[in-house]
């Protein structure tokens, strides 16, 4: 095969051996790479009922076939296990030098088995691979960790690893790379820590072989070009995803003190243009000529990595107006290893908690000192700490009241970085979003706020549909980054140019729908038989607040969705996606995307409707 090495690698830490595996040409036209090849491995290999935080679940670094190649944006990896937060199918993406790495090494997938018997380092040399005592680096920050095995091998290394959040299995810990690019919201972090795997460092020397290598060469220089052209190129290097700030103010969708309001009142000190003043630098993920990571100071004076999302969940979110302090939550976040939005979602969470007297404890909006001592204590799992280490859902559960009202996830994963009192259509990409209340998948808010927010109609069941298809579908799968299409409007028609530069095969993009439905509704088949008979569709359902407490602030004061409107609208999401009336997949549409094993399969767990 062109593009794709062919190969796997398989590690098992329990028995301290690995092997490469060669896999057949039909998984890598079937599924792509990344995300594909994550639930197509997992949906094989894992029993359901697994706990995801034992021997027995399985962690996997995909790449898709135009990564290590020199294509625009195409750095990224994605790492997928059953998720100890959900309790089923959870990924994440990082743009890590660790994917090039990983390819160039001869593998198109890592799959880490069992469990170490003490702390260890996995070192993948090409053929080669290490079983390392991870010695003194356990208990060590994210950061410090890769900076202690970048000396050791050299700055070309790929590193992956864990801060202690990860260590203390924290439910919403990440896998953190290239001083603080992350990813793995849904406790995949923990899952590595579960396994003793500090970390992973890839060091490979293989060319990959594209099919046509001329073709390939011109394409990326002019792809590159045509990039550096656009007329959103300039403003989006100043700022990356920070301008959102400002645009969510402007629409009311900038979740404010745990998503209870979209406006907030110091908006403005923590937006693009004030971390404009504050930048140092910009850094970005591998093969990337947009790089839109802001680097800035925080008031520890430690450098941190700014986006959208941290920056309004580390914020608004949690009532702090100062964007240096932002900066130093969120560098604690990627030196502990948590997940920045689940973090935020949580602080959140705690602080409304606080202020109704469900907790003894005194935690108070927009309070940085406090806030500081929390996330430590989270990430060590002390005190409220403990608590809050497992997630919104659970930390609800406990401390009881009417705290589920308001504790903000689908399905357990803590919602990202949109209000949605009137937003229905961005509160129906969450609810059905591959791994819980997530962006990545269909960020339709845009749209959605251009077009009509008020309604419930099928464009907009539509929309969403298209979305999660080239988005949390092709880009996942091919494993290159969304933003070039959606921020400076990089046209798709590269993409299938791309795959035959590469591959050599012709794929237009009905074909790459197909696959991306295939992917999609495998995800979706792992989640409903891991429920069995308990899933509802009532698990596709945004948080209670949005439908039962109206904002108070701002243009849109009063807003609240309408249930029995998003009910229809979630109904005639199914009937599109050929679904039942519960949200699991018929027979028929399981088979005609070639998923017979899945149907017979789902079979013996739920009713299956023909
Ligand atoms: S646009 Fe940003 S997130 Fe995407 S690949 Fe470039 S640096 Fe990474």
């Amino acid at each position: 095969m062109n593009g794709w090495a062919g190969k796997f690698l398989r590690v098992n830490l329990s028995k301290a051996k690995a092997g490469a595996e060669r896999y057949g040409a039909e998984i890598a036209k079937g599924f792509l790479g990344g995300r594909g090849f994550a639930v197509k491995i997992l949906w094989d290999e894992l029993k359901p009922g697994v706990d995801a935080l034992s021997p027995d679940n399985k962690l996997v670094f995909a790449a898709g076939p135009l990564t290590g190649f020199a294509i625009p944006s195409s750095g990224k990896l994605v790492v997928a296990a059953k998720s100890p937060l959900t309790g089923s199918y959870g990924d994440g993406n990082i743009g890590t030098a660790a994917v090039v790495q990983m390819r160039k090494a001869g593998y198109d997938a890592l799959i880490v088995e069992g469990q170490a018997k003490k702390p260890m380092v996995l070192l993948v040399r090409d053929d080669n691979v290490e079983f390392l005592d991870a010695g003194e680096l356990w208990g060590l920050d994210s950061l410090t960790t890769e900076e202690k095995l970048a000396d050791i091998y050299g700055p070309a290394a790929g590193i992956l690893c864990i801060g202690p959040a990860g260590e203390n299995l924290v439910k919403f810990a990440n896998i953190v790379s290239q001083k603080g690019r992350a990813g793995g919201r849904p406790g995949i972090g923990a899952v590595m820590g579960s396994k003793l795997l500090k970390a992973i460092v890839f060091l490979g020397s293989h060319d990959l072989l594209a099919a046509f290598p001329k073709e390939l060469k011109e394409l990326s220089a002019e792809a590159y070009r045509e990039i550096l052209m656009k007329p959103a190129y300039a403003f989006w290097k100043r700022q990356g995803t920070m301008m959102t700030i400002e645009w969510s103010q402007e629409n009311s969708v900038l979740p404010t003190r745990n998503y209870s309001e979209g406006v907030f009142e110091k908006a403005a000190s923590i937006g693009g243009f004030t971390m404009e003043k504050m930048k140092v630098a910009n850094r970005g993920c591998p093969q990337c000529n947009m790089t839109c990571g802001n680097v800035v100071k925080g008031s520890d004076r430690k450098e941190s990595e700014l986006d959208y999302e941290n920056v309004a969940m580390l914020g608004s979110n949690i009532g702090l107006g100062n964007l240096k302090q932002v900066a130093a939550l969120n560098r604690a976040a990627d030196e502990l290893g948590l997940d920045a939005i689940s973090l935020g979602n949580v602080l959140g969470f705690a602080m409304e908690a606080s202020d109704k007297g469900l907790i003894k404890e005194r935690i108070s909006w927009g309070k940085f000192k406090e806030t500081k001592a929390l996330v430590q204590n989270i990430a060590f799992r002390r005190g409220l700490g403990e608590t809050l280490a497992e997630g919104v859902y659970r930390a609800a559960e406990k401390i009881g009241g009417n705290s589920n009202q308001w504790a903000m996830h689908v399905k357990g994963l803590e919602v990202s970085a949109y209000d949605c009192h009137m937003a229905p259509g961005m509160a129906l990409a969450y609810s059905t979003s591959s791994i819980g209340a997530h962006h990545k998948d269909a960020w339709v808010i845009s749209w959605e706020v251009k077009t009509g927010r008020e309604s419930y109609n099928a464009e907009k069941v539509d929309k969403i549909i298209d979305l999660q298809r080239i988005r949390g579908g092709v880009f996942e799968c091919l494993t290159v980054c969304r933003l070039p299409w959606v921020e400076v409007g990089f046209e798709l028609d590269w993409y299938p140019r791309f795959l035959h530069a590469t591959t050599g095969l012709e794929m237009n993009w009905n074909t790459l729908y197909m696959i991306a439905d295939r992917v999609f509704n495998l995800t979706r088949a792992f989640w409903v038989r891991e429920y069995g008979n308990e899933w509802s569709c009532e698990l596709d359902a945004p948080p209670a607040r949005w439908f039962e407490e109206p904002t108070t602030k701002g243009a849109l004061k009063g807003s609240k969705l309408d249930r029995d409107k998003y009910n229809q609208m979630l109904q005639a999401y199914y009937m599109r996606r050929g679904w039942d009336e519960r949200g699991i997949p018929k027979k028929k549409t399981l088979n005609a995307l070639g998923l017979e094993d899945a149907a017979k399969q789902l079979k013996k767990r739920v009713k299956l409707s023909d």
